[in-house]
């Protein structure tokens, strides 16, 4: 168990493919990694998510010597471990590709790194022993591979990683092969077993509702950078961008453009192309004048079809999608589509006009200019 810490990392690849007649020179590619610096705390569980490309894999990928830091710095404890090599850095890894060895048997496979490390077999065993009923995989021990399910090579493939009681976890996609109903059994356990040796743990995912369920703290990182690093609470609460927001929740927040108008003395949020109008809550009135833009994001739980009628402007209903115990309506604004979720069970059609009603005091607000967080006084 450690804390891991990151500083300032960037990491480039170099194009390698060599051209038709192997004389072109090796290019750098655009950083696939810049700037990368967060700390996890000893025992700390730490979700990585972002869209493809984003860079989660080779942050993973170079925590573990898979491949080389272009520039910063990494530190499990006091040790930097910049230039140690895998096999060194005392770190487990499950990638998604189980890899296991298919002619061996379970215990084989958990005991290959040990017995390449030369520990005596009364040590492999007592590790076996120990990790074995941790991951469920004591009935396993005496079949191969190829016999297993989806779920069981899984569960060896953590179990082999944990099984030398590592300092570091690194988890890459691993419940991305299961079907919907083992991921959240394997979800489960894997909370179990990090409750139970409590060590530091990093999962690569592209699943959010896997990061929500199982990190400590979320890192979201775009295009190499990181975006936000927080509790699943604080990035879903308090997005620091509006690429946070976004990301972040199922479906996602509504990012609407908007211009500060004031009427009569009261300031609205207005759209182009449509009548809406949506009136300022007061915490922002020291922050928005008329005329300002702003982009303002509303989550679909937190706005919704108004039970009484007011004076305000009625807008037709584009979608609407009765999902059993919710309902999903969409009605146009401007050139956006804002979805709202309603367990209501009022039944609307589409096409019926309805008014908007919006929780003001949850509402967001991102600059249009910089996609940054404005806050309120
Ligand atoms: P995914 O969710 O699709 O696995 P990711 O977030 O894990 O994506 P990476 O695999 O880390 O992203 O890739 C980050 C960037 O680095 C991408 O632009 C990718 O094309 C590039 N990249 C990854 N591996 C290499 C490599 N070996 N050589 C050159 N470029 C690479």
């Amino acid at each position: 168990m450690a804390e891991l810490v990151l500083r300032n990392v960037y990491k480039q690849y170099e194009n390698t493919e060599k051209s038709w007649f192997r004389k072109k020179k090796a290019q750098k590619l655009d950083f696939a990694v810049k700037n990368l610096s967060f700390s996890c705390n000893d025992g700390e569980f730490i979700g990585i998510l972002g869209p493809s490309g984003c860079g989660k894999t080779t942050t993973l990928r170079m925590l573990a010597g898979l491949e080389t830091v272009t520039d910063g710095d990494i530190y499990i404890g006091e040790t930097r471990i910049n230039n140690l090599l895998p096999k060194d850095r005392n770190i487990g890894l499950a990638f998604e590709d189980y890899a296991l060895y298919p002619p061996l048997t379970v215990y084989d496979n958990l005991a290959f790194n040990m017995r390449a490390k030369k520990m005596s077999n009364e040590e492999i065993q007592k590790a076996i022993d120990y990790v074995a009923p941790l991951l469920k995989v004591d009935d396993l021990l005496d079949q191969k591979p190829p016999s297993l399910s989806g779920g069981q090579k899984q569960r060896v493939n953590i179990a082999r990683a944990i099984v030398r009681r590592p300092k570091l976890l690194l988890l890459d996609e691993p419940l991305s092969h299961l079907d919907g109903k083992m991921r959240q059994g394997m979800r489960h356990e894997i909370k179990r077993m990090h409750h139970e040796i409590k060590c530091t743990t990093i999962i690569v995912t592209h699943d959010q509702m896997e990061a929500m369920s199982l990190a400590d703290r979320i890192l979201i990182m775009k295009d190499g950078e990181l975006q936000q690093m927080g509790t699943p609470m604080e990035v879903y609460d308090n997005p620091e961008n509006e690429f946070v927001a976004g990301f972040i929740g199922e479906p996602p927040m509504n990012l609407l453009p908007s211009v500060i108008q004031k009427e009569e003395g009261t300031l609205f949020f207005t759209f182009e192309n449509s009548p809406l109008r949506v009136e300022v809550p007061k915490r922002y009135l020291g922050i928005l004048e008329s005329g300002k833009k702003v982009t303002l994001g509303v989550r679909p739980m937190d706005v919704m079809v108004a039970k009484q009628t007011t004076a305000g402007s009625y807008i037709p209903i584009a979608i609407y999608e009765n999902l059993g115990d919710e309902r999903r309506i969409s009605v146009r604004v401007g050139d956006s589509l804002m979805n709202m979720i309603t367990t209501d069970n009022v039944v609307y059609e589409r096409g019926q006009e309805v008014q908007l009603e919006f929780y003001a005091e949850r509402t967001h607000l991102f600059d249009p200019e910089t996609g940054k967080r404005i806050r309120a006084n």
